[in-house]
């Protein structure tokens, strides 16, 4: 059990992953290209704040890390859809009591890297990997130092320099897809030191196609999210002057400019950034494998790139105690296990963009969450809706794409007949029935 294991990237997932190795007992290090976020305070690339749900949180317990995490958390319960006349609906995310959590990124990765360090994980920072020998599990660093060991995991993100190591390989599969729709985010600060938004909600304006989301930080603060095309009619290309920019947020979401008095400065300033799926496989060579965003970048819709990644940790460390940590059985293995749900997972994540972005203001969409959440309600371990399925359990991905597309049929059905719109006439068990015959 004395392996000597390399993690290249240590941000979320590869921190986490540090950690969990090392206190099943390995000797780990943690090579990182940027410098410790601990130290030097560094402008967020992306994304401020992350949402944090039940497949994330299962393995940050089992790190015994939670406890430090819980406190920067802010639940959200539901989302909360603004209109373009800046009317307020509310949609719950689940039952009572159920919600995801915003989390601060930087927070969170500097818990999981001291956690890592305390257990004697060995960090280095400002070490960008540049090569890696898949098959020595030797990695070159731009700094002229380089590493070897038994194992070598990557999980240094979508851009992952191990897994570009691995493109260079005969029969290694590799896709990525841009969408057309790039983010900016913008920032709403407290007002008289108090949430400008109700905090326990995630708040989506949809416009069809594009939409604005905002998270709570936990300084009272909002993180809103721009998601738009890049070109077209309405666009960040066709946003080019101040007048432009105004009269697009007066227009599509006219709530926005008494929140943020300088929006135009934000929008002029702060970067436009892309969006891209990435697939792979096999995910391991030789005696290296990656994990995370490294193996399935997803696009951030259904707020589970981050629960994915650290969902591979739980699996790995699950797949590595039932091959008694025994690498050449376990990569392989575990990548033959997790890669259909990676591939689940990113198909779920295209499809909530268009829910959230559309749908959400559809009456029918509306009708349809009513009745399901009503049908869960009656009939809770028969009905479990999708999002349920992918934010409150850890039913495997593939799993839940599989039944959500059972039940979206059955909601097509059910909706045509209008049955929901009687209430008193609606039979909820012979609903339950279509769904169990079909499944
Ligand atoms: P990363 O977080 O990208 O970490 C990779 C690390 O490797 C970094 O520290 C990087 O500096 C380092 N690195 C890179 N190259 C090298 C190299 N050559 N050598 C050494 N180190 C290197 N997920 C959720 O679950 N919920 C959300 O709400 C959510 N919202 C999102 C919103 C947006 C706008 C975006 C873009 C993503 C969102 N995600 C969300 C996804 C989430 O950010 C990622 O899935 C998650 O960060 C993946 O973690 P990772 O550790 O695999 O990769």
């Amino acid at each position: 059990m004395s392996s000597q294991i390399n993690v290249v990237g240590a941000g979320l997932v590869g921190s986490l992953l540090g950690l969990r190795l090392r206190q099943k007992g390995f000797d780990v290090r943690l090579y990182e290209r940027r410098s410790d976020p601990r130290k030097v305070k560094r402008a967020e690339g992306r994304s401020i704040n992350l949402a944090l749900s039940h497949r994330g949180i299962g393995p940050l317990k089992a790190a015994g890390v939670y406890d430090q995490v819980a406190p920067y958390l802010i639940p959200m319960k539901g989302r909360m859809m603004h209109s373009k006349s800046a009317d307020l609906t509310v949609q719950p995310y689940g039952k009572e009591g159920q919600h995801i959590n915003s989390v601060p990124r930087s927070q969170l990765n500097k818990v999981l890297l001291e956690a890592a360090e305390q257990q004697n994980v060995e960090v280095f920072f400002e070490h960008q990997s540049t090569e890696v020998d898949l098959d020595m599990a030797n990695v070159h660093f731009s700094n002229g130092n380089s590493a070897s060991g038994d194992v070598l995991i990557g999980t240094d993100g979508a851009f992952s320099s191990v897994r570009k190591s691995m493109q260079l390989t005969d029969r290694f599969n590799f896709s990525q897809q841009y969408i057309e729709h790039g983010y900016k985010e913008l920032h709403i600060a407290a007002i008289n030191e108090s949430f400008a938004l109700d905090p326990n909600y995630l708040h989506i304006w949809p416009r069809g196609n594009f939409m604005l989301i905002a998270l709570p930080n936990f300084d009272k603060t909002f993180t809103c999210t721009l998601f738009f095309p890049y070109e077209g009619d309405v666009s960040f290309a066709s946003l080019r002057d101040e007048a432009q920019i105004s009269d697009f947020f007066s227009k599509y979401f006219p709530d926005i400019p008494p929140l943020i008095p300088d929006l135009i400065h934000q929008f002029q300033n702060n970067p436009t950034a892309s969006l891209i799926t990435t697939k792979c496989d096999p995910w391991h060579r030789g005696k290296t494998i990656i994990l995370g965003d490294a193996a399935h970048a997803i696009v951030p819709f259904y707020g589970q790139g981050m629960n994915s990644g650290f969902e591979d940790v739980r699996i790995f460390g699950e797949v590595g105690e039932s091959v008694n940590w025994n690498w050449n059985e376990l990569l392989p293995t575990y990548s033959k296990k997790r890669k259909r749900d990676a591939d689940a997972i990113s198909e779920l994540a295209l499809m909530n963009f268009v829910e959230m972005r559309d749908h959400v203001a559809d009456p029918k969409f509306l009708r349809q969450k009513k009745l399901e959440a009503a049908i869960h309600d009656r009939f809770p371990k028969d009905w479990l809706p999708l999002y349920s399925m992918v934010t409150f359990s850890d039913m495997p991905y593939s799993e839940a794409l599989r039944l959500g597309k059972i039940q979206g049929k059955i909601m097509q059905e059910v909706l045509e007949e209008g049955k929901d719109l009687i209430p008193e006439a609606m039979d909820f068990r012979e609903i339950v029935e279509r769904y169990k015959a079909r499944k």
